[in-house]
């Protein structure tokens, strides 16, 4: 039976799709509605190389949806006859908090539960309600669709890790607490991972390190502990966010410059990190070209972000008890070949031992860069949140 999984990744501005054949886990097309609001452009590409760029009015994401539903129906460049070849839909939410400790089916109580958590995610959540609710308005309710969300591979931490130590009210009040995000990019990892090395039992440190950074602790499978927390905002400093910092230094600087919350998290999430200490970028790449062209403060933002990642992954390790894996995902973890290679040579106490050559000559593949004598295995894996996603929808209808 052909099995094709459209997922969605709805932003408040933008809608990202792929439709991915099951039989094989092809992905038949896929691209980006953006600007949906005040403009409107879609960008679509399929497997044979087809692809199609336009502006196209999207006041809203009904018509985002129209736009990439004709795409991908279309003479020129469709890959399906019609919307029936659809078999289900599974959406990406970033936060399911306590509530959803894994991936479902959508109803309108999941609906209503989804909008209701976009109070920890005001960015996110309630866009994936838009996404959701203009693909029931373009498909009917008859295609099964799937929520995955990213915080639900964390929902196995136990209360040590997810607690802040804050008067116990506002955990049972407002459950505020860690929930980590990227799950979904460190379950495929961890999972790919354990498969290449084929074992059961494994600790395994997945980094995840892109515009958004975050790294996880996995032991046997399970997640134990991840460097984001409430938000997407803790932990590691990353492109333009903050990462950990004091809170006295937040409380601080709101006093002193007179900040407003919305104000200081604008700061923090858009105006901080590696953008703000290296003064050049967000970019991983501008930062290191400048970095090696003698530029100090770009060197500072590099060196701190490798001592962070370094840290966490120390401290993962006595977590679980040792260490037996690493593995490097997302933008710069599969492209940088400068930030594995110093974390990794600054990791030689726990006898990290990678091959250089194969490093610095590996970009975006699945690889294993460790060599045969080093006690801790190091991989690079491509992530595949889409997939895992549509593997997820797959095995929800088959339940
Ligand atoms: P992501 O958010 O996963 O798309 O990752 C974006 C980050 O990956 C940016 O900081 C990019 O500079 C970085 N990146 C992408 N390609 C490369 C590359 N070839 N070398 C170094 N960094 C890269």
């Amino acid at each position: 039976m052909e099995t094709k999984i459209l997922v969605i990744n709805a932003g408040s501005s933008s809608l990202k799709y792929q439709l991915i054949d099951m039989n094989g886990e092809k992905v038949l097309a896929k691209g980006i509605c953006d600007r949906i609001g005040p403009g409107g452009h879609i960008k679509h590409v399929t497997a044979d190389g087809r692809k199609y760029e336009a502006d196209v009015p999207m006041p809203t994401h009904a018509e985002a949806f129209d736009a990439f539903m004709s795409a991908m129906t279309g003479e020129e460049y469709g890959v399906i006859r019609s919307l029936d070849e659809i078999t289900a839909v599974g959406h990406r939410i970033v936060q399911g908090g306590a509530i959803f400790k894994e991936s479902c089916l959508v109803n309108e109580k999941v609906i209503e539960d989804i909008e209701a958590l976009g109070e920890l995610a005001p960015l996110h959540n309630p866009a994936h309600v838009l996404g959701i609710r203009a693909c029931i308005r373009c498909l009917g309710d008859k295609v099964p669709q799937v929520v995955v969300f990213d915080t639900s591979f964390h929902a196995t931490m136990p209360p040590k890790a997810y607690m802040f130590a804050l008067p116990y009210e506002y955990y049972t009040k407002y459950q505020v607490r860690k929930y980590g995000a990227h799950g979904t990019s460190h379950r495929y990892v961890s999972g790919r991972c354990a498969e290449l090395i084929g074992k059961k039992g494994l600790r395994i440190v997945t980094c995840h390190l892109g515009n958004g950074c975050s790294i996880s602790a996995v032991k046997d499978g399970v997640c134990i502990d991840t460097t984001m927390g409430l938000t997407p905002l803790d932990g590691l400093m990353m492109g333009t966010r903050s990462g950990a910092v004091d809170p006295s230094a937040i409380l601080y600087l709101m006093d002193k410059e007179g900040l407003t919350p919305a104000q200081m998290s604008d700061i923090l999430n858009k105006k901080s990190g590696a953008l703000a200490i290296s003064g050049v970028s967000n970019d991983n790449r501008d930062i290191c070209e400048a970095a090696f062209a003698g530029n100090e403060r770009a060197a500072l933002s590099r060196d701190m972000q490798n001592y962070q990642i370094e840290k966490y992954i120390g401290a993962f390790a006595v977590a679980m008890g040792g260490l037996d894996a690493i593995v490097f995902t997302g933008g710069i973890g599969e492209n940088s070949w400068e930030t594995r290679g110093d974390v990794c040579h600054d990791l030689g106490c726990f006898g990290v031992k990678i091959n250089d050559e194969l490093n610095r000559g590996t970009r975006g593949k699945e690889v294993e860069l460790s060599t045969p004598d080093s006690p801790v295995r190091v991989f690079i894996i491509p992530t595949e949140e889409e997939l895992m996603i549509a593997r997820d929808t797959l095995a929800l209808l088959k339940q």
